[in-house]
């Protein structure tokens, strides 16, 4: 996936977890950044971006800082800050989605790693098993439970999911299904997605996701790519099909809208703006630029 996200480019160092007098070294030293964030957003500052040394890093942070891994010699760490001390008054608050735009891939993929670890941390603040508070452990990989008949540890949780491309030809003409949700933005529409189940391979959650969604019966399911997505937990799985049939039936109630596309109309629609494709760094807009792209021979105009 034209290396869009890859976490191969960061040394994630698993084995150096749990050896906290190193970890405690790496986030003393200058060398090292701190990526910061505040009610889920993050902290920008004026030179450095989204990046701080370590004696930025506040005292009174929120959550222990979790250690990402190193790159070009620095360690990355992010915490979640519980307030903001003054220092920062003058420093911006940026979504994850927005602070995407423009950045390469070895930050979007820090980025994604970060907030997908911090998400998972504010989800498990107490035990499943017992219900007492947990602590972070193992530089912020683990959570271990404080009851000491429990002490059970969990590990960060992903809910794997499926996005798929559907096409089909329709009198001469290639397809593609895009569909639509009721809380959307107006004009936004993307290809469908859907969690999978226990007890299904990726390919049958497809098949029945595009069942259950649009009536539609898919055939050729193959995998194409994959992207972490931390809103909140989420890996997506991205996959394309063919259909030979046209009618769209909603079935499940989930979508507000699905329709077949050529890519004359969505080239079409967005010059005039009637048309919003998905988040330009997200595995939905590769998979609709993909199909896009073999029929025209051009990307999708960029509209983010
Ligand atoms: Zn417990």
């Amino acid at each position: 996936m034209k290396s869009l996200f890859s976490s191969a480019m960061i040394d994630r160092r698993g084995w150096q977890r749990s050896d906290s007098q190193r970890i405690e070294a790496y986030k003393h030293c200058d060398r090292s950044r701190f990526i910061l964030w505040f009610e889920g957003k993050l902290l920008q500052g004026v030179s450095r971006g989204f990046y701080f040394t370590a004696s930025e890093y506040p005292d009174a942070a929120g959550s222990e800082p979790v250690y990402l891994g190193h790159h070009d010699g620095c360690a990355y760490f992010t915490a979640e800050l519980g307030q903001l001390p003054s220092a920062f008054d003058n420093h911006r608050l940026t979504g994850l989605r927005a602070a995407c735009i423009g950045v390469d891939a070895l930050e979007r993929t820090l980025l994604f790693h970060a907030r997908g670890m911090l998400n998972w941390h504010q989800r498990q603040a107490f035990c499943s098993f017992c219900g007492h508070l947990m602590q972070s452990t193992h530089a912020g990989h683990a959570r271990q439970c404080s009851n000491p008949d429990c002490a059970r540890i969990h590990y960060p949780k992903i809910d794997p999911a499926v996005i798929f491309s559907v096409t089909s030809e329709q009198q001469g003409t290639p397809k593609i299904l895009l569909a639509r949700k009721k809380e959307w933005d107006d004009h936004r529409y993307s290809v469908l997605a859907g969690f999978i189940e226990p007890g299904e391979t990726p390919e049958d959650s497809v098949a029945r996701e595009a069942y259950e969604e649009t009536g539609l019966t898919v055939r050729e399911v193959e995998y194409i790519a994959a992207q972490p997505w931390p809103f909140p937990d989420a890996l997506m799985l991205g996959f394309s099909c063919r259909t030979d049939e046209n009618d769209i039936t909603l079935l499940d109630g989930e979508l507000e809208r699905a329709a077949w596309f050529s890519a004359d109309e969505i080239e079409q629609g967005l010059a005039r703006e009637r048309f919003q494709m998905p988040f330009e760094q997200s595995i939905a807009w590769y998979l609709i630029n993909r199909w896009f792209a073999e029929i025209k021979g051009y990307d999708l105009p960029r509209t983010s």
